[in-house]
């Protein structure tokens, strides 16, 4: 192992996901001398991209969220100086197994839509009016930069003033969960209502509608009003329109680079990686908790024990279908996003609660032309994925992907007939990838016991070392990871 350089780096950052990335960023513009490590050949992780025949697929999230002025996407640009990158607005629908809903982002459209296909008895609308309530609050708090959990006086006076003082009393649903929300309004058996929200909360909470926090689904179940976007050229270019400026702005990514090891180092951190060592001032870790713990020093490792023991039995895993098909196969539907339900009484997951996104027409940026990039994703457990043989892992993968494809002509009848493409991505795609311990993506299932105060915090009191990343506060997505990264970066640059 050579010693690269004797250079110190004020900050360095562990993984090249978009939590991480994005402290670099906001850090490196404000000045600071920022390094990225990143394992894989390209930076991304769950949110990076791969490129086929000429198609340009997303390997797991496919949309933005709150990209739009003064959202926390549209203010992360603003930070780092860069207008918000050209892209797709998206309307959905939901497909669920007795009607389908269109999940407008325009606020009055979607307030139609929910009562006439949703239900319009009182107790519908007071339900409504709630969320209506809980989102706005919450998603301006949430731009104005609420910081949880709450562990010192500060936080808990930016806290307050983010939520205003006049809506405290929503803090009354803090210790709920979305099911005991619906039970108040005696609307917990009302199968398309639940049905619907169950699969909005296990994208974004990744949890069940009656486990998942009251306030945390609500504002998961809202995100296209807060600004859904797809960017042209899909990931792909999202991330050479960032990473670019990133160096242009005199930051260092080192590309398949794997972290090894650190340890403390006088006043440095030393940094070991496979291609090297590295010295740095300070640290902002993205890589998954479980990861890092291996490659901690132990007195750090005394310090993630708990958060790892507390969130064991909390992790999930994805399975993505790619394919690259002519036209035709996606001509009949204008929109491009859809999620599907199948069944209202069987469990999620495995294709019952499905996401296609497909590129936009004429994006030639992710597929050639007449041709469109379809990602078809679904949640699945983990265990399933485990010991099995070369045979076995490869019937299984080939079933789940043919199931999904024929869930999803429900919506395109003529897809997958012809495809240029098809690839099946499972946990095992993404441990390989993402180096994620078996294969667990999207942060940790969020319940009342792990979520909010009980999260794991960016601070976890080791001098200049933070945590950021889908596993800490606020959790999963482009957005979260995008709060947590500028929260990790607030914290690097004292
Ligand atoms: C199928 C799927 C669909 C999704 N859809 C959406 C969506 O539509 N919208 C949305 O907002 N979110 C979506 N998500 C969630 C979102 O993609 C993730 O929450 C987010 O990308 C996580 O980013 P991160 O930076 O926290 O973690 P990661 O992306 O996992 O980044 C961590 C990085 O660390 C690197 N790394 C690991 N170990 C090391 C090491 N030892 N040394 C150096 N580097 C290392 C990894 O390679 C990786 O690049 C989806 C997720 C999945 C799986």
């Amino acid at each position: 192992m050579n010693l690269n350089s004797t250079q110190i780096f004020d900050i360095a950052v562990l993984g090249g996901g978009i939590s991480g990335f994005s402290g670099a960023l906001r850090l490196q513009k404000r000045g600071f001398n920022t390094i990225v490590f990143e394992s894989h050949t390209q930076i991304g992780g769950c949110a990076g991209f791969f490129i086929k025949k000429k198609f340009s697929f997303d390997v797991g999230a496919t949309t933005l969220v709150d990209f739009v002025e003064g959202g926390v996407g549209g203010n992360f640009f603003d930070d780092i100086g860069l207008p918000l990158p050209p892209g797709e607005y998206l309307d959905y629908i939901a497909w669920l197994p007795d009607r389908h809903i269109v999940l407008f982002r325009d606020k009055q459209k979607w307030g139609r839509e929910r009562l006439e296909k949703l239900g319009n008895t009182e107790n519908h609308i007071r339900f409504w009016k709630l969320m209506d309530v809980v989102t706005d609050v919450f998603w301006k708090a949430t731009r104005k930069n609420i910081q949880l959990p709450i562990n010192n006086f500060k936080n808990f006076i930016k806290s307050l003033n983010a939520i205003g003082l006049k809506n405290v009393f929503l803090v009354k649903y803090y210790n709920k969960t979305m099911m005991d929300v619906l039970k108040s309004f005696h609307l917990e058996k009302d199968k398309p209502l639940v049905g619907l929200l169950s699969m909005l909360i296990e994208d974004t909470v990744h949890s069940t509608i009656e486990h998942a926090p009251f306030i945390n689904s609500a504002l998961g179940a809202t995100i296209r009003g807060a600004g859904l976007m797809r960017a042209k050229g899909g990931m792909k270019e999202f991330w050479k329109y960032i990473s670019e400026h990133y160096k242009n702005l005199g930051g260092e990514i080192k590309r398949s680079h794997r972290v090894i090891s650190f340890e403390k180092d006088g006043s440095n951190w030393k940094i070991s990686t496979n291609k090297g060592i590295f010295y740095a001032k300070k640290i902002i870790n993205s890589i998954p908790l479980e990861n890092i713990y291996d490659l901690s020093p132990e007195f750090l490792k005394e310090k993630l024990a708990n958060y790892i023991s507390q969130n064991k039995n909390l992790k999930g895993g994805a399975i993505v279908v790619f394919l690259g098909v002519p036209e035709s196969e996606v001509a009949n539907q204008i929109l491009t996003h859809h999620q599907i339900l199948i069944d209202y009484n069987s469990r999620l997951g495995n294709g019952n609660n499905m996401f296609i996104s497909i590129s936009k027409k004429d994006d030639i940026l992710s597929a050639p032309s007449g041709f469109r990039a379809v990602m078809i994703s679904t949640h699945c457990e983990l265990d399933e994925w485990q010991n099995l043989s070369e045979s076995e892992y490869q019937s299984k993968k080939k079933k789940i992907g043919d199931k999904l494809i024929n869930y999803a002509r429900k919506v395109y009848p003529e897809l997958g007939k012809n495809p240029i493409v098809y690839e099946i991505g499972t946990p095992m795609t993404y441990q390989k990838y993402t180096g994620r311990k078996i294969g667990s993506v999207g942060g940790f299932k969020q319940t009342l016991s792990n979520s909010n105060s009980h999260s794991v915090p960016h601070d976890i009191n080791v001098s200049n070392f933070w945590l950021t990343g889908d596993n800490t506060w606020p959790g999963l997505g482009t957005v979260a990871g995008l709060i947590s990264g500028r929260i990790a970066a607030e914290y690097a640059s004292k």
